[in-house]
């Protein structure tokens, strides 16, 4: 199934995202995760190429796992940047061989050896360019990255938005949002992309963090801004993980609640391969979740 056709329903849906393992050895456990989230039926999953300290090398083995053995709809993510032609056009055959309809494509971060080199040697350097090869290649179904407090690589929003606009013209069906942990900003960035003309949907990404460990790591992967809200919440819990736990679980829910309750129908949670996370979400939402309360 394709993930726009899930998008253009009216009924609350939630997603969740995974991660392939870091190392060979791990590839069960990992394997184990996904499949406990995909056992929950979210409205779909998607699966990171490279990202968050997993591999690539299993995007592709787990999203078809998920789809084919609990018919979860599955995305399976390819970033760009660091790969020559060659190698995208053959992850875009396998892809086809797997049955993989939806495609998040992405530019990837830029290393620091790739930043030694020269980038017009590069054979690609925007996400934009990934998509027009998809959109050519077959019957995708294209997603694409936004930043609501802006890409750090951008020297000013204006750009980043029109950057965004370029990537949708290109062929990306939707875009999914970097971690928001202040729905305000995704609904200031919402009203931005909608007045330059960008119509697709736009799903917010929800992190839960449900220890202070994560927090750390959180900013500095994302940039994104805590509110204070938040931070009291850490200071005060964070050095009792089931208390963590508990409020981190929380704060998300009342996020999700928070976007359902202001016209979004989906949201993405970055479910970091934490089963008793996603079904916890899904539990506090039971009875809002597959209704249309669009009046
Ligand atoms: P782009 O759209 O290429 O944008 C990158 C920067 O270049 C921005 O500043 C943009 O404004 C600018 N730009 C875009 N086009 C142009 C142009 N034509 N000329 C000049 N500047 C331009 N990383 C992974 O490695 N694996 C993953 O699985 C993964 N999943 C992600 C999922 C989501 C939802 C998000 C938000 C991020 C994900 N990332 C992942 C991280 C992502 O790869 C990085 O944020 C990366 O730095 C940018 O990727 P992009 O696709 O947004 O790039």
């Amino acid at each position: 199934m394709k993930i726009i056709d899930i998008l253009n329903q009216r009924n609350m849906s939630l997603s969740f995202e995974v991660f392939p393992p870091k190392k060979e050895s791990t590839f069960e456990s990992v394997v184990e995760a996904t499949e406990e989230i995909a056992a929950c039926h979210p409205a779909f999953m998607s699966v990171t190429y490279g990202a968050g300290g997993g591999t690539s090398k299993y995007t592709m083995e787990i999203a078809k796992n998920i789809k084919d053995k609990y018919d979860v709809p599955t995305l399976a993510h390819l970033t760009c940047v660091s790969s020559s032609k060659e190698t995208v056009h053959e992850k875009i055959r396998e892809m086809k061989e797997m049955g993989i309809e939806n495609v998040m494509a992405l530019r990837g971060d830029l290393t620091p050896e790739l930043e030694k080199t020269d980038p017009s040697k590069w054979d690609y350097k925007h996400a934009t360019e990934l998509v027009a090869e998809l959109k050519q290649s077959g019957d995708f179904c294209i997603g694409a990255a936004c930043y609501p407090e802006v890409h750090p690589d951008s020297i000013n929003q204006k750009d980043d938005l029109d950057y965004i606009k370029e990537k949708v013209e290109a062929g990306a069906d939707f875009l999914t949002t970097q971690m928001v942990f202040d729905n305000n900003l995704f609904f200031n960035f919402m009203y931005k992309i909608r007045e330059i003309g960008v119509t697709v949907p736009i799903i917010p990404g929800i992190m839960p963090i449900t220890n202070a460990s994560q927090v750390a790591r959180a900013i500095k992967l994302s940039g994104s801004f805590m509110p204070q809200r938040f931070k009291s919440l850490v200071d005060y819990f964070g050095n009792d993980p089931d208390a963590m736990k508990q409020a981190g679980i929380a704060y998300a829910t009342d996020q999700i609640i928070d976007l359902y309750a202001n016209g979004i129908t989906n949201v993405h949670v970055y479910s970091m391969n934490k089963p008793d996370v996603a079904k916890s979400i899904m539990n506090n939402l039971s009875d809002i979740l597959g209704k249309d309360f669009n009046r």
